[in-house]
């Protein structure tokens, strides 16, 4: 019989592992990560953190940090390629910060709240069975583990998610996202700007640390690639007479650190585990990026999970209440990020025109107010 003290497997050593393994912890849940990288690391890109995420890291007591290594965001807004602006965007008041960080610094702050024999390294889960007491997960080389219960945590391709609904794979939306980070130097910005252009996009982040991160979107076919000219070239080509800084940061980021990965989400679904084995983060409810919500769900998600175990020795039942409380707010997210994408990605000319009268029309208050629908959740 599995000793009731035996720890959680959360698959998957991201944001969401991480976080998963902080909340259960803390509940005082033994958890370990086991991830399939021979290191924890996080991509050279920028991630912004809204108070939705920011009051649970500041629960976990891991705020201050966040914030030391971060940037504090007060505004922002939303520009054409010549730098008009079209819209303020108001921040609505909220008791937690919003912080843009550098990936890294985020991945550090979380590993650093773990013991390190919580993480294990170089696993890669291969499958799992169920027992009547326990979950058994292989990792191949790295053998085979026995747990209370699993979380998946382990992304967009999610390997359980695979084994456990079998749904296909995610959906491509219609445009990659390029990202780089720069020195700020001449480019300092004072805030988060998004510069929307026919079927391009354009963003400018401040990270704290002397350091600007941006993302770049282009309407193009999955898998695309950039052609003989590289990326830096293409990027150039597609942004060089936007306003600036923006071709002085794609000009001040060295070609080889240029990221570029393709936005995908999946419809959502109402539940998403079974017996003592759920899903959290993109395996379980992968979002586009447009309102940089998917990891600070993680986020949600992590602490969730925890309460709803923290309440009953019924692991299965906790684990149906984890899914059918995230369902809603997950799906709601996922939702109205695909369909800001999409008019963002509009390319033709009078749809452009259109989409920047709305903009100029529409009161702050109302972007304001789904921001703060957003902003308000509170595990
Ligand atoms: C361009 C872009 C911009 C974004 N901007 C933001 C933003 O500003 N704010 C925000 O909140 N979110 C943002 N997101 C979303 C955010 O990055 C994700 O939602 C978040 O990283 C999800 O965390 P996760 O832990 O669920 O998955 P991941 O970060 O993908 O982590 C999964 C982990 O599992 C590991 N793994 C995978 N398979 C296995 C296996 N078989 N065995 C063991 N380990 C495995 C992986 O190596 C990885 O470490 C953005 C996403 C993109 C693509």
């Amino acid at each position: 019989m599995l000793d009731a003290g035996a720890p959680a497997i959360v698959v998957g050593g991201g944001i969401g592992g991480l976080s998963a393994a902080i909340a259960l912890r803390r509940a005082g849940i033994q958890a370990e990560v086991h991830e399939r990288a021979p290191e924890l690391r996080e991509v050279g890109a920028g991630i912004s953190l809204w108070p939705n995420a920011t009051r649970q890291l500041r629960a976990w007591g891991l705020l201050d940090e966040v914030l030391r290594r971060g940037f504090r965001l007060a505004a922002g807004d939303l520009r054409d390629p010549r730098g008009r602006v079209l819209t303020r965007m108001s921040l609505p008041p909220a008791d937690a910060p919003s912080v843009l960080i550098h990936r890294a610094d985020l991945h550090a702050v979380l590993a650093d709240a773990l013991p390190p024999w919580a993480v294990r390294t170089g696993a890669e889960f291969r499958a799992l069975r169920e027992t009547a007491e326990g979950v058994e997960a292989d990792f191949g080389d790295g053998g085979t583990e026995t747990g209370r219960f699993l979380v998946g945590a382990d992304g967009l391709w999610s390997a359980v998610r695979r084994q456990l609904l079998d749904d296909g794979e995610p959906v491509y939306r219609g445009y990659p996202v390029w990202r780089g980070v720069a020195p700020a130097g001449s480019a300092e910005w004072p805030g988060l700007t998004e510069t929307l252009g026919r079927g391009l996009r354009f963003g400018i982040v401040p990270i704290g640390g002397g350091r600007v991160a941006w993302w770049a979107t282009a309407n193009e076919p999955e898998h695309a690639d950039d052609g003989t000219e590289g990326r830096k070239a293409r990027l150039l080509r597609l942004f060089g007479d936007w306003h600036d800084p923006i071709p002085q940061l794609i000009q001040a980021t060295p070609d080889g650190e240029i990221l570029k990965n393709g936005t995908y989400d999946r419809p959502p679904v109402r539940r998403w585990g079974r017996g003592r084995v759920t899903l959290l983060g993109d395996a379980a409810h992968p979002t586009t990026p447009n309102f940089g919500q998917g990891g600070c769900m993680a986020i949600e998600d992590a602490a969730v999970l925890a309460r709803c175990l923290a309440r009953t020795d019924d692991v299965p039942a906790a684990l149906r209440a984890f899914e059918a409380q995230r369902y809603r707010r997950t799906a709601w997210i996922t939702r109205e990020s695909l369909r800001y994408g999409r008019v963002a990605q509009w390319q033709r000319a009078g749809a452009v025109r259109l989409r920047e009268t709305l903009f100029r029309l529409t009161p702050p208050s109302l972007t304001s107010a789904t921001l703060a629908r957003m902003f308000a959740f509170e595990a």
